[in-house]
């Protein structure tokens, strides 16, 4: 079959390779001039497949508020509030307020990661790409007794599925991580051995790279404007090419491309595209931040991944640099740098790994989490478009699910059975 994959993040490449190896032509489309130049770019590295939380957490509620009152707290809200982040506020406060929903969300999403891990796994033993990865584990930080009990009241869930995890004392957690020795309070950690780390841009550009020899066709600088729809059916879809455009503000020339099938996995373009689509995709652009930075003292250095529960950091080491990854901010699409953010990064930095990395010569960036008001991703065909399937939502973890995600959609292109339950992950959940 012919398939069009709209956008090459990490969901869109890692979608075009499965499809490819199905058997499938496979085109990708993307307006950037490269493969995970949005969100996929600058994220935080982990792939947590024991660690994944569904965005509407009914503890949110009172935690997200509390959060807010609190200057470097991680959750902040744009003023005056935007109709759409007013309107993905009250979605979110809906979804967290129904009984039983997150549960039943984080253990669809958990059992995604497996599948996800599985992918993973057989990309690395087949393709070997290198993208700075390390199978180490990742630590999540307790900085008190109450932060250890809502940690302990996590691990139900990861005991059914067979996801291993251990409580550390502030001892047991320096021997996986020498270099905790800052001011920050450490009561303890949740290990979780079997999660990983990589930069996700250097993992899409070498998947890019193994997708164009296993015949795909790499189509960047190449935006979709329009889509050409009749009896609920994609005809094809309407471009702009700059391709053959050197000069910055070339106007590019107008395009049609058509196939089989069609796939939107644009990440936060995805809503756009399929409002033109006559769907309703009420993703919204979680913004954060991360700063990266070259190690300087090896022995006070990260060696994989911590969780920072005082100041809600992500910090993770990639072959010779720190990233350290905070932040979710409501505050639409602004893509400006504020100071009091990255120093917000590096004091929670300097308190859990002082002198450990030459943070003036880090590099800052931020991005935009394509998340979905409930928070699992939307994965599959909607009623709506029988040529149309969605992967696309992957909100705080598009880097863990990627892998399961396009093995599922694969599942569903070809008209099979789904390996895991799919019901959480229904494209078409949000329209009418
Ligand atoms: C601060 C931060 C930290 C994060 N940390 C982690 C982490 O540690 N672990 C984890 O699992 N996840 C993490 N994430 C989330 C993860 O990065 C995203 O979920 C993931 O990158 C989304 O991938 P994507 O391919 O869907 O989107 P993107 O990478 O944004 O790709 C979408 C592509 O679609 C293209 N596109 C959009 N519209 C059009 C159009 N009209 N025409 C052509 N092309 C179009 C864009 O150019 C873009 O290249 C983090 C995110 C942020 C912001």
């Amino acid at each position: 079959m012919k398939v069009i994959v709209a956008g090459a993040g990490v969901v869109g490449m890692t979608t075009a390779w499965v499809l490819a190896r199905r058997g499938h032509q496979v085109t990708v489309i993307d307006s950037h001039g490269g493969p995970a130049m949005e969100t996929s770019r600058g994220n935080a590295g982990q792939r947590s497949y024991g660690f994944l939380y569904p965005w509407a957490d009914p503890a949110m509620i009172r935690t997200g508020l509390q959060g807010l009152l609190r200057r470097k707290g991680p959750l902040k809200i744009g003023f005056p509030v935007s109709g759409r982040t007013l309107q993905f506020l009250c979605m979110t406060a809906d979804f967290a307020t129904r009984r039983g929903l997150f549960d039943v969300n984080r253990r669809a999403m958990l059992q995604l990661a497996m599948l996800s891990r599985e992918g993973f796994e057989e990309v690395d033993r087949t393709l070997k790409i290198d993208y700075d990865q390390a199978s180490l584990g990742l630590l999540e930080t307790a900085s008190n007794r109450e932060r250890q009990s809502i940690l302990m009241q996590k691990t139900r869930l990861l005991d059914e599925l067979g996801i291993e995890h251990e409580w550390l004392n502030p001892r047991a957690a320096r021997l996986h991580e020498p270099g905790l020795l800052g001011s920050a309070p450490l009561h303890g950690a949740m290990y979780l051995p079997g999660d990983a780390t990589g930069d996700s841009q250097l993992f899409t550009r070498g998947l890019a790279e193994a997708c164009r020899q296993q015949g795909v066709d790499l189509r960047y600088r190449v935006e979709i404007t329009g889509w050409d729809i009749r009896y609920a059916r994609i005809r094809g879809i309407r471009v702009r090419d700059y391709a053959m455009h050197q000069a910055e503000h070339a106007e590019g020339s107008t395009g049609y491309l058509s196939a089989d099938r069609y796939v939107l996995a644009a990440g936060c373009g995805s809503r756009e595209l399929a409002r033109q689509l006559g769907l309703s995709l009420p993703l919204y652009p979680v913004k954060g931040y991360s700063l990266t930075a070259p190690v300087r003292n090896e022995h006070r250095a990260p060696r994989s991944t911590v969780l920072d529960d005082h100041y809600k950091l992500a910090i993770t080491r990639l072959g010779e640099r720190v990233r350290v990854t905070g932040f979710a901010e409501l505050t639409d699409f602004h893509r400006r740098l504020p100071e009091r953010r990255l120093q917000t990064l590096r004091q929670g930095f300097n308190e859990r790994f002082p002198g450990s990395v030459d943070l003036g010569m880090a590099k800052a960036w931020t991005g935009f989490r394509p998340m979905t008001p409930d928070g699992p991703p939307a994965i599959g065909p909607v009623r709506q478009l029988e040529n149309l399937l969605l992967n696309t939502g992957h909100g705080t973890f598009g880097w863990t699910l990627s892998m399961g995600s396009a093995e599922l959609l694969g599942q569903m292109l070809d008209g099979e059975k789904p390996s895991i339950p799919v019901d959480a992950f229904r494209a078409d959940r949000f329209s009418r």
